[in-house]
């Protein structure tokens, strides 16, 4: 793969076999994700517990949820399969920040079996300062934060509560804490000149035209990446998932904001949302022949 034109060399040293970081990247090379994470401390509207995180990964299925321990084996079992195998993410079906023991345990399990494979998590920002610093340390080199504001009045309609150094909070001040944690966490990771991308999800009625801020505000810090992905709201087993019934967006719709963000941060158009136990290409999932019955206790 040679580096676009649009692109610094240095960077593409860093995304070319990173499938979500780089659009060439995603024919080639392959990224898993391992569902290690099942807490949460906050509450999206859009959330069913039950399920994966929406923020990174496609809701309504629940990951197989696994033990740093076990993680370790699949990876060790994929890398074996699976040659284009180039990044492990941790993304839920909780928080990878908030649920950090677990997130740290298997980071450091897999570096040190497996070196050269790229660390990567997904957060929804509200932890994420507290642990920047281990980040840098264990060589995570790409992060996502799902921002789905930078207003704490449309922050209040999509965040109920969230759970911050021991308490809980409500309404605007829980949309203020979680909008000032999420950029402090960003500042944190430029500075550490670690590659940052925003997922956002748009959710028409609530903040789909807001986004073209959400844009400007991370793109002025330095995120490397956009990722506006549609809110997914489906019937399934009788619950509508969405903002309490709260419709997903038209593919035109979502077409348009893309357009209308073009000049903007550098979007993201090839997401798949994936499952937080996702393997394979993105697109090709292969999770089906890494699950935990299909792999022994003695790799
Ligand atoms: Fe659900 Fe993820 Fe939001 Fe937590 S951050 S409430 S797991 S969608
Ligand atoms: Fe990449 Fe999107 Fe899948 Fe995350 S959800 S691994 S960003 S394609």
């Amino acid at each position: 793969l040679s580096a676009p034109d649009d692109i610094d060399p240095a960077i593409w040293e860093r995304i070319k076999d990173h499938p979500c970081f780089s659009e060439e990247a995603h024919h080639y090379f392959a990224r898993m994700h391992v569902a290690v994470a099942p807490a949460c401390n906050i509450q999206c509207n859009y959330c069913n517990r039950k399920y994966d995180c929406a923020n990174e990964s496609r809701p309504g299925v629940a990951s197989e949820k696994l033990t740093p321990d076990q993680a370790l084996r699949k990876v060790i079992a994929v890398a074996n399969e699976v040659p284009q195998l180039s990044v492990l993410g941790i993304a839920g079906p909780g928080d990878a920040c908030y649920d950090w023991k677990k997130t740290k345990a298997t980071f450091e399990r897999v570096a040190r079996e497996i070196p050269d494979i790229k660390l990567c998590i997904s957060t929804n920002g509200l932890a994420l300062p507290d642990h920047v610093d281990e980040l840098a340390e264990m060589n995570v080199d790409h992060v996502t934060i799902t921002i789905n504001m930078v207003d704490p009045e449309i922050g209040a309609k999509i965040y109920p509560w969230i759970f911050y150094r021991h308490r809980r909070y409500t309404g605007i001040e829980a949309a203020r804490i979680l909008h000032e944690r999420q950029m402090l966490g960003l500042e944190m990771l430029i500075k550490k000149d670690i590659l940052t991308k925003i997922n956002s999800v748009m959710i028409p009625g609530v903040n789909d035209a807001h986004l073209v801020e959400v844009n400007k505000w991370v793109r002025d810090r330095g995120a490397f990446m956009h990722n506006v992905m549609p809110l997914i709201s489906e019937p399934s087993h009788g619950t509508y998932y969405g903002l309490t019934g709260q419709r997903g967006p038209q593919p035109l719709e979502l077409e348009a904001l893309h357009d209308r963000l073009e000049g903007g941060a550098k979007l993201m158009r090839h997401c798949r949302q994936c499952r937080a136990d996702a393997v394979g290409l993105l697109g090709d999932d292969r999770r089906r022949e890494f699950t935990r019955d299909h792999i022994s206790s003695d790799v």
